[in-house]
């Protein structure tokens, strides 16, 4: 079982965790926790942290200590007044620790992706162990163990890193005993290299945490707990009667959390998929509802859509230039170029002339692609590279689309009938996901058109 950020925002609703944790685990269940960070406090550390190197000073270190010491501290008396002495020394001790290494950041005027990794990891240094203060409260044996001790095996690749296969053996190793006995707590978002070095598995990575152990120990089920009744049709932000869905398929999710639905990180499906494990998505504050279940195949049913997801963060580029046509390579030198900058390119079309391709990335690589392709026009390989920020990106999921004809002849006659021009559109190959960019201001309109003419927010087909 994972438990996100909002599920142990404080000790309410640690408490609730607790609750939950204490059914199953009386009623004979043998349970690992992974957990996140609270809310919000993975991204007060990133925002500290990114300024410090070109401080004027280290003026703001002391306050994110303060207010990190006073949260943990308030949450733990709540949570689980017994272990106040003996978990809040340990949690004075990280504290002390994440200065020191604040103070060395601000001095030594750099951050490397390496110390950065290690840094962001103290949101879930801080909280794991209240957790499983809190669930000794209760009479429930319990211990802490960082995503390392856990056995999670990363690549080096700091910020993003992705699970090695051999991560499974020495999870099974480290857990199984304990299983059964206890209630074990898994810091999440981190793993570690085969040198030891601490890596994290990018940003939401506590889902990822858990599907990778949930895999390792070949559990019956993952269940990641999380603050709405499970994956809706649409971020419930963007189209507020959006529905949750009873079932989905591994490749569904997997599209969805791919092309942005916050609700899951991207990567947390395949270890799960992997080991055909069944994941469930449920709402801490409201257990009893079923949730989502995700499964090989999910449930047959009528739908071809089933789901939508909209993102504004992300950047159109345009290459262009008649040399391109019929010669071999270009592609190649595009993508090895932006690969060599760390971009991530999350569409791709091509028209049949060549003379153009088109690229969307996330906003903040814009940059960084567009200086590496500056490159390519320089060698002559292209003639120029535009781009546009004012785009978002719309994706279109269901397993039903694949061999089902019309579907893209649907979305995109209620999008024209809506006045919606589409910039871009593409289709991946598993034919579960067609992917369309608008201008940014048709983006929540164009969700809006797709959800009605699906009828998203219907129960009738499921
Ligand atoms: P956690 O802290 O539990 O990991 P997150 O904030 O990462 O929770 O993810 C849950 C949030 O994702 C929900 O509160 C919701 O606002 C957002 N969200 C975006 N798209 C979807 C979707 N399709 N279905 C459900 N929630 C979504
Ligand atoms: N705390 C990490 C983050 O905010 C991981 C997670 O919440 O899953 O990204
Ligand atoms: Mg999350």
């Amino acid at each position: 079982m994972k438990f996100g950020g909002t599920s142990v925002a404080d000790a309410q609703c640690i408490r609730q965790v607790v609750d939950i944790l204490e059914k199953h685990y009386k009623a004979g269940d043998e349970l690992a926790v992974v957990v996140s960070a609270q809310r919000g406090v993975t991204d007060q550390i990133i925002e500290i942290i990114g300024k410090l190197p070109t401080a004027k000073d280290d003026s703001a270190i002391a306050p994110l200590i303060q207010a990190l010491g006073k949260r943990h501290i308030t949450t733990l008396e709540g949570a689980a007044p017994d272990f106040v002495a003996e978990t809040g020394a340990v949690i004075e001790e990280r504290l002390i620790s994440l200065q020191n290494i604040l103070f060395a950041v601000y001095n030594l005027r750099e951050l490397t992706p390496r110390s950065k990794d290690y840094i962001i990891s103290f949101g879930e240094r801080l909280l794991a162990p209240i957790l499983s203060a809190a669930i000794r409260q209760r009479g429930i044996p319990s211990t802490v163990l960082d995503g390392c001790d856990a056995g999670i095996l990363t690549t080096p690749q700091h910020g993003e890193s992705t699970a090695l296969p051999e991560s499974d053996e020495r999870i099974k190793k480290r857990l199984e005993p304990l299983l059964g006995n206890e209630i074990p707590v898994i810091m999440g978002f981190m793993g570690c290299t085969r040198n030891g070095i601490i890596t994290t598995l990018g940003r939401s990575g506590s889902d990822y945490s858990a599907s990778i152990i949930g895999a390792g120990i070949d559990a019956d089920e993952i269940w990641i707990w999380t603050d709405v009744d499970g994956i809706m049709t649409c971020d419930p932000r963007v189209i507020n009667d959006a529905r949750v869905m009873s079932s989905l398929s591994y490749i569904e999710v997997m599209e969805l959390s791919y092309f942005g639905a916050k609700v899951m990180h991207p990567r947390s499906i395949e270890p799960a998929m992997r080991k055909n494990i069944l994941v469930r998505v449920k709402n801490t504050f409201n257990p009893s509802h079923p949730g989502t279940v995700i499964v090989r195949n999910g449930q047959r049913d009528n739908r071809v859509v089933k789901a939508l997801t909209y993102i504004d963060k992300v950047a159109a580029i345009n290459i262009n230039g008649a040399q391109m046509i019929g010669r071999p390579g270009v592609a190649k030198a595009i993508f090895s170029i932006l690969a060599d900058h760390e971009v991530n390119v999350m569409m791709i079309s091509q028209g049949s002339s060549e003379a153009n391709i088109s690229l969307i990335v996330d906003e903040v690589h814009l940059n960084a692609a567009v200086h590496a392709l500056t490159d390519l026009v320089k060698q002559g390989i292209v003639r120029e590279v535009t781009h546009n920020h004012d785009v978002c990106a719309v994706a279109v999921v269901g397993a039903g689309m694949a061999g089902a004809p019309g579907t893209g002849g649907r979305i995109f006659t209620s999008l024209g009938k809506a006045g919606v021009n589409v910039m871009m559109i593409s289709q991946g190959s598993s034919e579960a996901n067609i992917s369309f960019v608008v201008n940014q201001q048709d983006g929540p309109r164009a969700v809006r058109v797709l959800h009605d003419e699906f009828r998203l927010s219907e129960e009738c087909d499921e």
